[in-house]
């Protein structure tokens, strides 16, 4: 095994290299909550035709069903602005390039130490993972009404991409929760077209979005989006 264990500022230093916005880190574990709510979420069927939510449940609510060996979730922030118009092929390489910049840093004596040989360990929007739920977890934003993440600094206008090491962090900072800051804002669900969005909840069957893929409206008008806050 390794003499030196991984730190948080390794994992730092390699996002900021790759060029993510922000970064973060959260234990790989069960998320018992989001489970309830998203089983519920489905047997009302409020996520219309989206059968993918009727399967891999388990995968989902525990990314250890996926990567058995998982220790450690690293979660990426990227920002539309910086990812163009195929950003699962860009936060994909970038993640890649975090991985290589991490054995870089750190040189253990063999990347299976810290990654899984089966190379199940990059995601970014294409597996069973509950990922909003981890970049909060990770203490990278909040989930706002408009069913997004919002990061205090950069809005909601931000892909999340994931690393998954095999290994625990070594000095790893206990996240800070951001705290929900709608507030008294409402101006995503008054502005949805299709009211899909309520007070705690998001009807996929109403969302255009999920029709057409052309609205992002609820982000739009979210004074975090626009710098307003
Ligand atoms: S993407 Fe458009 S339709 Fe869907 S919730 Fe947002 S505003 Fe409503
Ligand atoms: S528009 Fe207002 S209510 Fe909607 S997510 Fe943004 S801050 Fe929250």
């Amino acid at each position: 095994m390794h003499a030196r264990g991984l730190t948080y500022e390794t994992i730092r230093l390699a996002a900021q290299a790759v060029g993510m916005d922000d970064v973060g880190i959260v234990t790989a574990q069960r998320w018992d909550s989001d489970a309830l709510f998203m089983d519920e979420w489905v047997a009302q069927g409020l996520h219309g035709n989206m059968s993918y939510f009727e399967r891999n449940q388990a995968k989902r609510y525990d990314i250890r069903e996926l990567v058995p060996e998982a220790k450690t979730v690293v979660v990426t922030l990227l920002t539309y602005g910086h990812s163009g118009h195929d950003y699962h092929r860009t936060l994909k390489s970038l993640l890649y390039q975090m991985k290589q910049q991490i054995l870089d840093l750190w040189q253990p004596l063999d990347s299976g130490e810290i990654f899984s040989t089966d190379h199940q360990h990059v995601f970014c929007d294409s597996a069973p993972v509950l990922e909003r739920r981890m970049a909060v977890a990770a203490g990278l934003g909040f989930i706002g009404r408009n069913h997004q993440l919002i990061h205090p600094r950069l809005g909601s206008r931000v892909h999340i991409g994931e690393l998954v090491l095999q290994t625990e962090v070594e000095n790893a900072p206990q996240p800070a929760p951001v705290a929900d800051g709608c507030g008294g804002c409402r101006r995503c669900i008054d502005a949805c077209p299709g009211q899909a969005l309520g007070r705690d909840e998001w009807d996929a069957r109403r969302c255009v979005a999920y029709v057409t893929h052309k609205c992002e409206i609820c982000q739009q008008v979210c004074p975090y989006n626009e710098k307003l806050i």
